[in-house]
């Protein structure tokens, strides 16, 4: 079973923190223009400071976005690392969570997923009690007789 890294999961958990810190800044720019409102004794500074809240709060949603994304999909699942392979193994996980379902069905549908054509198996019946035996057995597995 692969297992995400610590390192993804602190991107994650990081990438998530600062989005949520761009949004309460992107927000607060309204929030205080609300409260502010008709008071324009120091509007200069006010519309700065809100610019510089919107602007950063923005930044931060987007980098914290393509963090999270990273810290899900790994570095080259998300495209930052061109490593096909390496996309491949640390977007498992991640398809596994959201593919899950589809796999499944595809499974359930014997379709056969990753390449490769399923091993034919060739079995014998014994013709004394009708057990299934392996191709190349002599006797029986269940009654021992030849086969
Ligand atoms: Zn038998």
């Amino acid at each position: 079973m692969k297992r995400i890294s610590t390192e993804r999961k602190t991107a994650y958990y990081l990438g998530m923190i600062l989005v949520g810190i761009g949004f309460l800044l992107f927000f607060s720019v309204f929030i205080t223009g609300a409260a502010n409102f008709g008071d324009f004794s120091n509007f200069e500074s006010e519309a700065r400071s809100s610019i510089f809240r919107a602007v950063t709060g923005v930044a931060l949603i987007i980098i914290g976005g393509i963090l999270r994304g990273i810290g899900a999909k790994g570095l080259a699942g998300s495209g930052v690392v061109l490593n096909p392979g390496r996309a491949r193994s640390e977007l498992e996980p991640f398809s596994r969570m959201t593919g899950g379902i589809v796999k499944d069905v595809l499974e359930e549908a014997d379709v056969e997923l990753g390449g490769g054509s399923p091993e034919t198996v060739v079995k014998i019946r014994c013709r004394e009690c009708g057990k299934l035996n392996e191709e190349d057995s002599k006797f029986c597995q269940e009654c021992g007789k030849q086969i």
